[in-house]
């Protein structure tokens, strides 16, 4: 026995995706589908306005969307979930269980390689340097065991501001800019 489940828009009004549950876990996620609604519903209209409703919610509907379901398509036409991960089973002939090991393997090797360092910290100093396409900045980030190391970063998660804390994740190898100081470069900084 299982239990049927889509994802709604409280913006649109609109539901799509599907997924199942059985009584043992989880059972099967049209992956594609659900990845495209939730990804054109999240962009358009906000991830908050995004439900998942179970076939025991009362406003649960059963008919098929038809004509609203072929504009949707049309319009998230662009979105597909690109992944290495088709080529990698087209590649590997396996049996299901044999990749499950083998991707898994691959996967914690990919961790254990991983050298990027979460920090947490202040920006105390800071140089914003404006280019043609776009900026970037170059600050000094002290950590809460009071030791400084310069950093870099784009703008695309916005430009940090002095006297905040934030957390970082920089890369574990450092870079030298101008063959002066040793400096590490932000992957992703979010405001504390
Ligand atoms: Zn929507």
């Amino acid at each position: 026995m299982s239990t049927y489940y889509y994802f709604f828009c409280n913006n649109c009004q609109r539901r799509g995706g599907f997924l199942t549950r059985q009584a043992w876990g989880w059972g099967n996620f049209n992956i594609i589908d659900t990845f495209k609604f939730i990804s054109y519903h999240s962009e358009k209209c906000g991830h908050k306005n995004i439900r998942i409703i179970s076939e025991h919610d009362s406003e649960y509907e059963f008919d098929n969307i038809g004509i609203e379901e072929i504009e949707y398509y049309r319009e998230a036409e662009g979105i597909f979930p690109h992944s290495d991960d088709w080529e990698y089973m087209e590649k590997n002939e396996l049996t299901t269980i044999e990749l499950d090991k083998k991707w898994t393997e691959q996967k914690i090797e990919e961790h254990i390689n991983d050298n990027r360092r979460k920090l947490r910290g202040e920006i105390v100093h800071m140089e914003i340097q404006n280019k043609k396409r776009g900026s970037h900045y170059l600050a000094v980030f002290r950590m809460s065991n009071n030791e400084k190391i310069r950093i870099i970063g784009g703008d695309s998660f916005g430009i940090p501001v002095v006297n905040k804390q934030y957390e970082i994740i920089v890369e574990g190898t450092k870079i030298s800019v101008d063959d002066s100081d040793d400096i590490f470069l932000v992957e992703s900084i979010r405001q504390l």
